[in-house]
């Protein structure tokens, strides 16, 4: 028999519940069509994918603190058409709040999301936590029907850091009563969403649909030695050594592809 371990959920929002590969692929479409600038981009996909890794690029710098909201939301407009051969007549900002208005209507979810927030919902305390900016989180919730499923949202914006920094993780857990060994995270990033829940020091379900080989290995390689064994039904446990290199099983990390697979456990 299974004994119900947690009581408390920490959920990422961003391509672990709200679709944001497919939500953002739509969004930019729409904004570049909205700016007659379909034409002048050559193929929308070769586009957006310059797109999404200036856009990366620049999150990237902005968790590490090292720009600010203004120049991530200006910037990875203007390197993408700068990179694109194409570069834009108009300000980075006017793309910006257009995508931010066309994002925020978009309402496709991650496979499986909504049945698993139905199951959960009364059973558990739930508090989502993003690196989103909170406007834009809010509204994406709200416009696709979450708002009910969660106790609270957390931003990294309102709070100042993002994951994964501990201190995003202990206001949540302080917001809903979250004692740690009852809490779980739920996330498709295994450096904010996962190494974050590790440090803060509660268990953490890395979800990774895509099964990325390369993600995979570097997954393998970045904790050396993996200690792999089933726990939650077929679901790897990955043991990552801590500081000293030991092994311990302080916090659990699994492993799922597919959200269903988290009603074997919750
Ligand atoms: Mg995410």
């Amino acid at each position: 028999m299974i004994t119900k371990k947690y009581t408390h959920l920490f959920f990422d929002l961003d391509n672990t519940l709200w679709d944001f590969s497919s939500n953002s692929y739509e969004a930019f479409y729409d904004t570049l069509k909205r700016l007659n600038l379909l034409s002048v981009i050559g193929p929308y996909e070769d586009f957006f994918t310059i797109y999404s890794e200036e856009n990366e690029r620049l999150w990237d710098l902005y968790r590490k603190r090292q720009v600010t909201k203004k120049v991530l939301r200006v910037e990875r407009f203007e390197a993408a058409f700068i990179r694109n051969g194409t570069p834009l007549a108009i300000g980075g900002d006017e793309v910006n709040d257009i995508y931010l208005e066309e994002m925020v209507n978009q309402t496709q979810l991650v496979e499986g999301a909504r049945e698993l927030l139905e199951h959960l919902y009364g059973r558990y305390k739930i508090a989502v936590i993003t690196n989103g900016f909170t406007e834009v989180q809010y509204d994406k919730i709200h416009k696709s029907k979450l708002t009910k499923y969660f106790d609270k949202v957390i931003t990294s914006e309102e709070i100042g850091t993002p994951k994964p920094g501990k201190k995003i993780f202990e206001y949540a857990a302080k917001s809903i009563n979250a004692p740690k060994k009852s809490t779980l995270m739920i996330g498709d990033s295994w450096e904010a969403d996962i190494l974050g829940a590790r440090d803060f020091g509660i268990d953490q379900i890395f979800f990774n649909p895509k099964m990325d080989k390369l993600d995979f290995e570097g997954l393998f390689l970045s904790i050396s030695k993996p200690i792999l064994s089933n726990i939650f039904q077929g679901s790897p446990l990955i043991l990552v050594p801590d500081s000293e290199n030991n092994y311990k099983k302080k916090v659990q990390t699994s492993l799922i592809s597919r959200l269903d697979q988290l009603f074997a456990i919750l």
